[in-house]
């Protein structure tokens, strides 16, 4: 019987597994290996990692974690979580099985982006989601945004108040966007629809009329998806963020199912880096907390309400 089974071993599950290896816990990591920002050469707005590509700061999360004789990183796939407080049951993908007290999520959430030829091969290099992340490199140039929903309009009000004054919405037949607002606050329109994207020196919009313009960087907000996850059959409470569903956390990062703790992209709307170190430290400490004192996290979640 492990103390804690963490499934992700990213930038949440990482940090949640070394509070408790210094409580000299036994913890287990189950990671399949593909961090959510592994498609960008460099992490920006981390402190101490300004610029430093995701799989090196990942690397060494990873090295430190490897001083401490309890924590073992499994690189494989859970598949299933079966069980209750104290008696987790864990299934990989190849077959194993783990029984654990505790559980962490951490597996993050699935990009859906949008169905455009070229796109996805530019994910993350050309193609954007977050001015704070990828913004500063490409300030002053022409941008453009394209739409998925209404969460168009707030990235282009971004862009255009601090980022660019040559910002282009790509409707894309997208509904909901106050256009009026948007051509008010100095952004350009753009109602063809675009065919396809290409990757050079920035990224080239084709449209159905066969024209081309060029931009440093395309914006858009994907869909997130947690469909498959492993916790699938627990049940848990889920909120709805504007771009999917995200598992609802207390104030320590337990879930309302007692002894399953969730921390990163998968229970936030708010997507960064730090956000996912910070409430993977919160639901390790958290997930040792109610090792110790079964009763101590339900008192904080009656006080948070
Ligand atoms: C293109 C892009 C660029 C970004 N750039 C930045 C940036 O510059 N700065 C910044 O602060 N934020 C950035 N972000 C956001 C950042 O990547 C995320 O906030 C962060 O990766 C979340 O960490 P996480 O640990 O929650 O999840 P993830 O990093 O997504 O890690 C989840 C881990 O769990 C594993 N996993 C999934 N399912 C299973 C399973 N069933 N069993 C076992 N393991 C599983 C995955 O393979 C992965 O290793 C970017 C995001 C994207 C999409």
């Amino acid at each position: 019987m492990l103390d804690v089974v963490v499934i992700g071993g990213s930038f949440a599950g990482l940090s949640a597994a070394l509070q408790l290896a210094r409580a000299s816990r036994s913890v287990l990591v189950i990671d399949a290996g593909e961090p959510r920002n592994r498609a960008s050469a460099a992490a920006h707005g981390v402190p101490g990692w300004d610029g430093v590509p995701p799989a090196d700061i990942l690397a060494r999360f990873r090295a430190d974690l490897a001083g401490y004789p309890t924590v073992r990183v499994l690189e494989n796939r859970a598949e299933h979580i079966t069980g209750e407080i104290d008696a987790y049951h864990v299934i990989t993908a190849s077959g194993q099985s783990f029984d654990a007290r505790r559980i962490i999520l951490a597996h993050g959430v699935r990009d859906i982006l949008p169905d455009l030829p070229g796109l996805s091969g530019a994910w993350g290099r050309t193609v954007l989601h977050c001015p704070y992340c990828h913004g500063y490199e490409v300030k002053g140039q022409p941008l453009a945004v394209l739409a998925t929903g209404p969460m168009a309009a707030h990235q282009a009000h971004m862009l255009r108040a601090d980022w660019s004054d040559d910002v282009t919405v790509l409707v894309n037949g997208a509904e909901g966007l106050d256009e009026s607002g948007l051509i008010a606050a100095g952004l350009k329109i753009e109602h063809r629809a675009p065919v396809r994207v290409a990757r050079a020196e920035g990224i080239g919009v084709w449209f159905h009329d066969g024209t081309e313009t060029q931009f440093a960087a395309v914006f858009t907000a994907p869909k997130v998806s947690l469909a498959q996850s492993p916790a699938d059959g627990l049940g848990l409470g889920m909120s709805d963020g504007p771009m999917g569903p995200y598992v609802r956390t207390g104030p320590m990062q337990q879930t309302d199912m007692p002894g399953v703790f969730a921390a990163g992209d998968l229970a936030t709307p708010m997507w960064n880096v730090n956000f996912a170190v910070g409430d993977g430290a919160r639901a390790g400490t958290g997930c040792h907390q109610s090792l110790l004192f079964p009763d101590f996290i339900p008192a904080l979640e009656k006080d948070a309400t």
